[in-house]
């Protein structure tokens, strides 16, 4: 479903319109907070190498996320309010907030724990992201990054932070191992047009307010699906809004998701998991008092 069309008929035809699919998120539990999962969902697995999008709606700033594994993919954390405390088997310890990014890389391996900074006040509201790692990565080094400071870009209709890749000729310092680009918009009322790469498929996430995206009204909750092809974006708001435009070249692997692993293969996920539980050295140790996160086998394997 996320590929180029290729099965033109020959002689052309006259381009598709723009593709605009508003699909609802999914409510979940994430340590005992609600969060509204636009990614991945029934028909869209991923948009370009971005593969799991949480949102973590206004919620009491109580995150208590124990040692967990990873594998295959990038975690991308981005805060409106609030702060967290990361901690991972690398021996990172980086407290996030808002404006700031922090990107972990999986590869072959790594835990880490998720924590509201003491002490604890407030709400808590953000993104988790997960971005799939290519073949030529996912099996390599794990690592982590923070940053302080992210690009803008200052546009007609609102002020563009640049999470990931390049936009509107600001580039983040973020590692990207596919082409890609997350960038956090924040609209006052009005409207205003903002350029895309035709190359890259696109998606939007809102945070808070709502957008009018050609016709249709965008809230909080729900994953617009914009499609390939387009090179600009219309927004209109009338209200101050926060939104999050995800976008790559359309990724080519086939994934196998479980929990926290992104794998090609149930094999794959057989042994993350039994590494897990058997807690060896593969994902290492976290430096919290936390437990750690247990899981179910995976159900092929009952
Ligand atoms: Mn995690």
């Amino acid at each position: 479903m996320s590929g180029p069309v290729d099965d033109l008929p020959p002689g052309g035809s006259a381009p598709e319109p723009p593709v605009l699919e508003i699909g609802a998120s999914r409510e979940a539990n994430v340590g005992g907070m609600r969060v509204l999962r636009a990614l991945p969902r029934k028909g869209r697995r991923t948009v370009g190498a971005w593969c799991f999008a949480d949102h973590l709606t206004p919620v009491p700033n109580a995150a208590d996320i124990g040692p967990h594994p990873h594998t295959g993919l990038q975690t991308v954390t981005w805060l409106v309010e609030g702060q967290l405390v990361h901690r991972d088997s690398l021996g990172s310890e980086q407290a996030i907030r808002p404006g700031q990014l922090n990107l972990m890389t999986a590869g072959n391996g790594v835990a880490h724990a998720e924590e509201s900074a003491r002490p604890v006040s407030g709400m808590l509201h953000g993104l988790q992201l997960w971005v799939a790692q290519p073949e030529e990565t996912r099996h390599g080094e794990a690592a982590f990054e923070h940053h302080g400071v992210l690009p803008r870009a200052e546009l007609p209709g609102g002020v563009a932070t640049v999470l990931v890749g390049e936009y509107a000729g600001a580039t983040s310092p973020a590692r990207h191992d596919t082409p890609l680009v997350g960038v956090d918009l924040d609209l006052p009322p009005g409207a205003g047009v903002w350029p895309l790469r035709p190359e890259f498929e696109h998606a939007l996430i809102v945070l808070s307010g709502a957008v009018g995206i050609d016709g249709e009204l965008v809230r909080p909750g729900a994953l617009a699906y914009l499609g390939l092809g387009r090179d600009e974006l219309a927004l209109e708001t009338v209200e101050p809004t926060r939104a999050i435009v995800l976008g790559g070249e359309p990724f080519a692997e086939t994934l196998v998701m479980w929990w926290n692993f992104v794998a090609r293969t149930r094999d794959e996920v057989d042994a993350a998991y039994a590494a897990w539980t058997e807690a060896g050295e593969r994902f290492g140790t976290v430096d919290t008092t936390l437990p750690r996160i247990p899981v179910a086998a995976p159900f092929w394997q009952v």
